[in-house]
């Protein structure tokens, strides 16, 4: 399952969601402040793809 890193724009701090490709689009809520404010990056899924290859 692929792992997305989220950066939350109320506190700025990052975190990690685990979920399937089904439910990604569905909102994130900040784990410190509870904030559905969040910004998806995908320099996590980068780099699992560059260390399989
Ligand atoms: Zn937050």
């Amino acid at each position: 399952m692929p792992v997305y890193e989220f950066t939350c724009q109320e506190c700025h701090k990052n975190f990690e969601v685990v979920r399937p490709m089904s439910e990604v689009s569905k909102s994130v809520a900040c784990p410190h402040c509870g904030s559905t404010n969040v910004q998806r990056s995908w320099s996590s899924v980068f780099a699992v793809t560059s260390k399989k290859s």
